[in-house]
């Protein structure tokens, strides 16, 4: 994995801001306590890890990579990750508990449900959705049963992708006035956009209509 919580800061840190810093601080690094943010097992960080490497951190007892997919391309997993540790520092850093997150959950019951790449489930009930190539978008569909269940949730676009995300966001300033994620695999920013929330977003019948077919 890429990212990993220290243990000190009960923060989410990314390896490759790690390795940037200067080098006197790394041997203390390495030394540094840090657990999965998925499982909270101890992790064992590799500082010499290259750019563009998945593994910066990994599970000290050996156990295959939380964040490991078949499904899951490599660069919707980089922006996941890079997404769990914005969302985890951001709850941590404003409601000060400790935060309760995970990967590739259900929200819903059968009859209507999705799985969402990242689910905050408590100190708040949160999620996130990646968008890299998946077509259509049916984003009424995703946040409609997130507001059902109440949860709020982020949109967040891969700028690698497929998709014309700033034509996403116009179309979607129908709906409501909120800004959606962005992820540039080139620098590893990320910004979370608002929290689509069932108050600011009123999805009716209608709303389906305002929007293209590829993106409701
Ligand atoms: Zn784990």
């Amino acid at each position: 994995m890429i990212i990993a919580i220290s243990d000190k800061f009960s923060r989410i840190c990314a390896g490759p801001e790690m390795a940037s810093r200067p080098l006197n601080n790394s041997s203390t690094q390495a030394h540094e306590g840090f657990s999965c943010p998925i499982c909270g097992k101890d992790v064992t960080y590799h500082p010499y890890t290259t750019g563009g490497a998945l593994d910066y951190f990994t599970h000290t007892d050996g156990s295959p990579d939380c964040f490991q997919s078949e499904s899951v391309s490599d660069e919707h997993r980089i922006a996941t990750e890079f997404t769990v540790k914005s969302l985890h520092n951001r709850i941590q850093e404003i409601t000060e508990e400790p935060v309760n997150i995970n990967i590739e959950k259900w929200i819903g019951v059968r009859e209507n449900f999705i799985i969402t790449d990242v689910r905050v489930s408590s100190p708040i009930q949160i999620a996130a959705e990646i968008f890299y190539r998946v077509q259509p978008l049916s984003l009424v569909r995703r946040l409609s049963t997130m507001f059902d269940n109440d949860y709020r949730g982020y949109l967040v676009f891969h700028l690698d992708g497929c998709h014309n995300v700033d034509r996403i966001e116009q179309h979607l300033q129908k709906l409501a006035p909120l800004r959606i994620g962005r992820f540039n695999p080139e620098t590893l920013e990320l910004t979370l956009g608002d929290a689509f929330s069932k108050e600011q977003v009123g999805l009716d019948k209608h709303s389906r209509e305002l929007l293209p077919a590829s993106i409701a």
